[in-house]
């Protein structure tokens, strides 16, 4: 018998609290926590697999605290005339936030941001003594910049933390509302492009704006368009003096010597790794079409999953969905679901299901 949480000297803000809560079900078709459904292509497993083999010929010693040759290889990819020096990384993006909150937030400190997002911001801030100040979205969702600059100057916070593509509503932000957000804030501006890759081609990325902008942090992750979610690596490109910050509340070794080794070896294949992505758009634009189609009221997405609104009852279709062996997100935005693209055959199956329920 486990003793109760109540019974327990917890800290006292973490009481009542919840912990992240994607349901883990085991279904045929799970389209709820955005992930790359795409299996990896065999040969590039493999390489992963030899890669993780060489390193486990060593796991007797610690890994290189400064995963020096992964940093090289997402300098790499990234490109931007990133080096290793601008690049750091984590167990999945969610651990390099929580570093970065670590370092720049805390008890006293302030962080804004603009909900509906990525649930894991607040609960990182929560998590770091690091107060949550909500900023208001415009219509639809969006965050133009006088938005972002109104909502700055009304909250004067330390950090200004966004999302885009945004995490649950797939909605674009535009590089004029983060240059505008770097232009009002005095501290941190980080921005979470863990969907970037699925952006259009032609719009630029947080990325280009790096230059000459020291308090701009730009994270992203490989478990989206890499389909690396289960190797947890995420990362951050920012001033090489932003990433001697972090150096300062890593725990040491941080970075198995396993997960460097699968990383380097993945982005060695970053064009086959990457091939997925126009088809996991194509698949997005296709639910969008006939959701609209069947009269559902589907956001513009830059993302790999599409929220859509006009949902009468979105806890029985989430039921029913679940019913025929489909898990989608019932969030807590009241007419809304969202789900994610999946392969072309688990995109039919779905919206097969959505033209049977309606
Ligand atoms: N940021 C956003 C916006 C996300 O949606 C997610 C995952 N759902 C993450 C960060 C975290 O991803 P990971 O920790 O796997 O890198």
């Amino acid at each position: 018998m486990a003793i109760s949480l109540d019974d327990l000297p917890l800290r006292d803000d973490l009481r009542g609290r919840s912990p992240y809560g994607a349901p883990e079900a085991k279904v045929p078709v799970a389209l709820n926590v955005n992930e790359n459904t795409h299996p990896i292509p065999e040969d590039v497993a493999h390489d992963i697999v030899e890669s993780v083999a060489r390193a486990v010929l060593q796991v007797n010693r610690y890994p290189d605290r400064e995963f020096t040759e992964l940093r090289e290889s997402l300098a790499g990819y990234l490109d931007h005339g990133l080096t290793a020096a601008n690049l750091w990384a984590a167990n999945g993006s969610n651990e390099v936030i929580q570093q970065i909150l670590q370092a720049f937030g805390g008890p006293g400190r302030t962080i804004l941001g603009f909900q509906p997002t990525y649930s894991m911001h607040t609960i990182i801030a929560s998590g770091t003594g690091t107060t949550w100040l909500d900023g208001t979205r415009d219509e639809g969702f969006r965050i133009s910049p006088e938005t972002v600059r109104r909502e700055i100057e009304r909250t004067d916070p330390d950090i200004v933390i966004l999302c885009g593509p945004n995490n649950p509503t797939g909605t674009p932000l535009p590089i004029e509302t983060i240059e505008a957000a770097y232009d009002a804030a005095r501290g941190i501006v980080l921005v979470d492009e863990a969907y970037a890759e699925f952006m259009p081609s032609h719009v630029p990325t947080a990325l280009t704006l790096l230059e000459g902008r020291p308090r701009l942090l730009v994270s992203r992750t490989m478990s989206k368009a890499f389909a690396f979610a289960g190797a947890r690596v995420g990362y951050l490109a920012a001033d090489p003096g932003v990433v001697d910050a972090l150096r300062l509340v890593r725990l040491p070794y941080h970075l198995s010597s396993l997960t460097q080794a699968a990383a380097v070896a993945a982005l060695r294949h970053a064009p086959e790794m990457l091939a997925m992505v126009d088809d996991i758009k194509a698949q997005r634009d296709r639910i969008v079409t006939t959701l609209t189609e069947l009269g559902y009221e589907p956001y513009e997405t830059w993302s790999n999953f599409v929220l859509f609104g006009g949902v009468d009852d979105p806890h029985g279709v989430f039921e029913k969905l679940l019913e025929r062996g489909i898990i989608v997100r019932d969030l807590s935005i009241p007419g809304h679901l969202r789900v994610s693209a999946g392969t072309e055959a688990e995109t039919t199956a779905f919206l097969d299901a959505m033209r049977d329920i309606r």
